[in-house]
């Protein structure tokens, strides 16, 4: 939060006003509010989630821990802390495939995913992936055949869901790292599934995937 002050937008001169005053007065810590901003910057996001179902995709014996304790599978790697604490993997199968929802505020795990996309909090996700999943989806662009039941998972206060996608076709004897770059924020929310091999073009274009795609290119509710 440090830096000239030049060319500031409204709100930022605001959130600079009121850190001034929060500092000025010993209510927090300047240090402090600047590891928790690198930290929800760069250390926690969709990446990580991606790691995590990259594993569950090689490793029977991950796959095996995620299934009886996401939470400590998931800690293994070193992703827990806040909003991490009670982890529950959900993995989709051609029979079900799996959307999370917070339907009274926008709980989401943070260790695994980052912060929640503005889609995720807004009032016409949360009632609609509960009243019509599918058209949601559709929303999203994916089309899910009718025999592939949509599974709605409501976050409480205390759980946090991650949906483990299925692996793409002609994934074969790909290691974890590269099939990560397969593995979107959406596919690990249940708006999205993952990328086929396709989306990752040569070498040189392939996009990073797990960085999560911007939400008008996929289609955010309305
Ligand atoms: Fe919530």
């Amino acid at each position: 939060m440090s830096g000239t002050h030049a060319n500031l937008t409204e709100l930022d001169a605001r959130v600079r006003a009121i850190e001034s005053l929060l500092v000025a007065k010993g209510y927090v810590d300047p240090a402090a509010l600047d590891a928790l901003i690198e930290t929800y910057e760069h250390r926690v996001g969709p990446h990580n989630g991606a790691r995590v179902v990259a594993r569950a995709w090689t490793d029977p014996a991950f796959l095996d821990w995620l299934r009886r304790d996401a939470t400590a599978a998931i800690a293994s790697m070193g992703y827990s802390g806040r909003q991490g604490e009670h982890m529950v993997a959900l993995e989709n199968t051609p029979q079900t495939h799996h959307l999370v929802v917070c339907t009274l505020c926008s709980c989401y795990p943070w260790p695994v995913l980052g912060l929640p996309p503005v889609w995720y909090k807004s009032a016409p996700y949360r009632s609609r992936a509960v009243i019509d999943p599918r058209g949601v989806l559709a929303d999203f662009g994916v089309s899910l055949p009718d025999a592939t039941a949509i599974s709605v998972h409501d976050s409480t206060a205390e759980l946090r869901y991650l949906v483990i996608p299925m692996r793409p076709a002609g994934t074969d004897g790909w290691d974890s790292d590269r099939l990560a770059k397969l593995v979107t924020r959406d596919s690990m929310i249940g708006t999205g599934l993952a990328l086929p091999v396709q989306a990752l073009g040569g070498a040189a274009g392939a996009p990073d995937a797990a960085s999560g795609a911007p939400d008008a290119a996929t289609g955010a509710p309305r």
